[in-house]
C-alpha cells in the first residue's frame, strides 16, 4: 500500500501537478494542510484535491485564516495580502470546504499520527531539536508526519534524547524507521519550500511495509512566478519559489 504525502503545497499549481506525476499512481493520499495561500492557483489546487479526495486530510492555518475562520492579525503583511488576494479566487463552495477541514491530529492505524504544525497544536514550528522534543511529548506511536516550517526534516527520539536525522538535500532518501526511536518527520513543502532546495517536496509512505521515502522534484518554477507576478501578487511570493527559501 503507498500513500502519497502532500503538505503546505500553497496554491503552486505547477508544483503540485509536478509531484502528482513524479509520484505516479497511489493507494491513498495524507494532505496535512495549507493547501491555499501565498501562490496563483488556489482554486485550481482545491478542486484538484477534492478531485484526490485525500483519505487523511486535515487543514492548515493558512486554509483557516483563507476560509475566514480566523483573522490574519498574526501574519505578516505578505501573508496577509495573498490572505486577501486568495479570498477573492475561491468560490464560497471552495471556501466552505476549506473551512470544513478538520485541525487535527488524525490517527492513521495505530502507529502513525498526522497533524500540521504539531500535535498539541495545529500552529507550532517544528524548528530544531528542543521542538521535536515538545512536539513527540504524549505521543504514543511511533511516527508523526507534519508539516508547517516548509523544511524537510527527520528527527529521532530515543530515550531521553532527540537527534536530528534530516538527511542532505537528495532525490529521494528512505527515512529507516527503526523501532527503538519515535519518528517525527516533515515531508516538505510542495508549494514554498523553505530548505534551500527549490524543488517540490514530498514523501511516499507505506503503512503496511513501515516504509517512508522523502522525495524532491523538479517543476516549472518560472511559469509559477510569472503566475504570482501576473495575478500582483507580492514579488516576494515569486522570487522565493526560486530560491527554495
Ligand atoms: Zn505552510
Amino acid at each position: 500500500m503507498t500513500v502519497l504525502v502532500l503538505s503546505d503545497i500553497h496554491a503552486n499549481l505547477e508544483a503540485l501537478t509536478a509531484v502528482l506525476n513524479d509520484a505516479g499512481p497511489c493507494d491513498g493520499v495524507i494532505c496535512l494542510g495549507d493547501i491555499v495561500g501565498y501562490g496563483a492557483s488556489p482554486a485550481e489546487v482545491v478542486d484538484l484535491i477534492i478531485e484526490l479526495a485525500p483519505r487523511w486530510l486535515l487543514r492548515g492555518n493558512h486554509d483557516r485564516v483563507c476560509a475566514g475562520l480566523t483573522d490574519a492579525l498574526l501574519f505578516s503583511p505578505v501573508a496577509r495580502k495573498a490572505v486577501e488576494w486568495t479570498r477573492t479566487q475561491l468560490s464560497s463552495e471552495q471556501t466552505a470546504w476549506l473551512a470544513s477541514l478538520p485541525a487535527g491530529p488524525l490517527s492513521l492505524g495505530d502507529s502513525t499520527t498526522l497533524c500540521h504544525g504539531a500535535p498539541h497544536d495545529e500552529d507550532f514550528y517544528v524548528l530544531g531539536p528542543d521542538d521535536a522534543w515538545i512536539a513527540l511529548e504524549g505521543l504514543r506511536g511511533p511516527l508523526c508526519l507534519h508539516g508547517h516550517t516548509h523544511s524537510q526534516t527527520v528527527f529521532r527520539r530515543q530515550r531521553d534524547m532527540v537527534f536530528d536525522e534530516t538527511p542532505a538535500h537528495r532525490a529521494r532518501w528512505a527515512v529507516p524507521l527503526t523501532s527503538d526511536s519515535q519518528w517525527l518527520v516533515n515531508a516538505g513543502s510542495v508549494g514554498q519550500p523553505r530548505d534551500g532546495d527549490p524543488r517540490a517536496a514530498y514523501a511516499v509512505f507505506d503503512p503496511e511495509a513501515e516504509t517512508l521515502e522523502l522525495r524532491r522534484v523538479q517543476y516549472d518554477v518560472v511559469r509559477a512566478q510569472r503566475r504570482i507576478r501576473a495575478a500582483g501578487l507580492p514579488d516576494v511570493l515569486a522570487a522565493r519559489l526560486g530560491a527554495g527559501n
